[in-house]
Formats: C-alpha cells, sequence, structure tokens
C-alpha cells in the first residue's frame, strides 16, 4: 500500500507535465458541437475546434520541431509567458502558442445552457463585487470592452498575481497569462460567431454568457488562488 501511494506520487506529476509539452496535443470537448445550440452553433463550434484551434495547435508543434530542445520540453504557459524565446520562431510562439492556450480555456469554460451556472457565488462573487462593485457592473464594463475591440481579439477576466481581478483586452491571439490568470475568455475573432451572427456582435456576446459555467470559471479561481 505504501509502495503504491509512493508510486502514484512519483507518477502523477510526471503525466501531467508530459502531456503539457511538446508534442501538443488538441484537447477534446467536454460536450457535443451541437451542445451549446442554440447560442453557439454547431457548424461554427465545428469548424472553429477542429480547424481554427487544431491549426494552432499543428503550428506551434511545426514551429517547435525545428527548435530548441529546452522550448520542447517547457509548458505551454511557460512557452507563451516566456522572453527568451529565439527570434526564428519567436512569432510562431506568440501567435500559435498563445491560439493553442486560449482556446484551450475558451472549449473549457462552457456547459449547456439547461446545466451552465449562469452567476459566481462565494468567494470569487465577493472579489468580483470588490472590484467591480457587483456582477451585472462587471458584465456591463466586460461587454463593453468587448464591444470596442477593433479586428481581431479577445476580452479576458483575469487574476493578477497581487490578487486583483481585471478586464483586459488582447490584440490577435496574444496570450493574457504575463499579466495574471485567465478566468474568463471571451473569443472576438469573426470565426467565432460570424457563420451565426454575421455582424451582430452584440448578440454573439450575449449569447456567450449563456453557456459560461461560472461552476467552471469558480474552480479555475480556487486553484490559481492557492498556487
Ligand atoms: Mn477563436
Amino acid at each position: 500500500m505504501k509502495n503504491k501511494i509512493i508510486l502514484s506520487i512519483t507518477i502523477l506529476p510526471i503525466l501531467l507535465l508530459k502531456a503539457d509539452k511538446y508534442p501538443f496535443e488538441l484537447p477534446e470537448l467536454e460536450y457535443n458541437y451541437n451542445s451549446l445550440e442554440p447560442y453557439i452553433d454547431e457548424d461554427t463550434m465545428k469548424i472553429h475546434h477542429n480547424c481554427h484551434h487544431k491549426a494552432y495547435r499543428d503550428n506551434l508543434n511545426k514551429a517547435l520541431q525545428g527548435g530548441d530542445e529546452i522550448h520542447r520540453n517547457m509548458s505551454l504557459e511557460d512557452l507563451v509567458t516566456s522572453n527568451s524565446i529565439p527570434k526564428k520562431y519567436r512569432a510562431e510562439v506568440r501567435n500559435f502558442g498563445g491560439g493553442l492556450i486560449n482556446h484551450n480555456h475558451y472549449f473549457g469554460q462552457f456547459s449547456p445552457a439547461d446545466i451552465s451556472k449562469k452567476s459566481p457565488e462565494c468567494e470569487l462573487l465577493k472579489d468580483i463585487n470588490k472590484y467591480f462593485g457587483s456582477f451585472e457592473k462587471f458584465k456591463k464594463k466586460f461587454n463593453d470592452q468587448a464591444k470596442k475591440i477593433f479586428g481581431s481579439g479577445w476580452v479576458w477576466l483575469i487574476r493578477k498575481p497581487n490578487g486583483t481581478l481585471r478586464i483586459i483586452s488582447k490584440q490577435n491571439q496574444d496570450a493574457p497569462h504575463k499579466i495574471g490568470d485567465p478566468l474568463v475568455g471571451m473569443d472576438l475573432w469573426e470565426h467565432a460567431y460570424y457563420l451565426k451572427h454575421n455582424c451582430n456582435r452584440a448578440k454573439h456576446i450575449d449569447d456567450f454568457w449563456q453557456v459560461l459555467d461560472w461552476s467552471k470559471i469558480e474552480k479555475k479561481f480556487d486553484k490559481v488562488k492557492n498556487r
């Protein structure tokens, strides 16, 4: 029994480490492509996950294949926050590494609308009230920022290392991890909504909140708070 416990303690971190470095995998969704209907449609989900997300993963692996071993052994988060990526594949790590980690987060925060938790509770709600006044004020500020993104980008709710919560915008696929731990990420690239909503970005923003699962965000919050 004692040996078994020691074995699982030593093996587990190795397995986790292996899954989170080159060659990176495309995480499977925890729900079906049509599970987020009618808010995020099946066609958009298929193309977004199996084409865009997959391409970020493929292109990052390709860049690292010709890169240095030290970078092939880094976790995805260490790659996108590193200041020592060589110039010859720095843009690839920024764009494709960012694209991969952002979409890993994006697809991991949803649940079907009939079961997704629609608002936060406990410690996370306390912090949202503390930094934004109320949950409604937080959502309004987040949505206003999302409507202002020009071109392609994201809006994030992040928790900074000093514990403050902030809403930040990032262009393209620039990852937010250098500033803080991401909690909520809204993809404002047209590929995230154009098939269903065309140019009506405001509708995409409204629909996002219907499938965002705050129980998943609370779990992320607890994890980053204790690390
Ligand atoms: Mn996207």
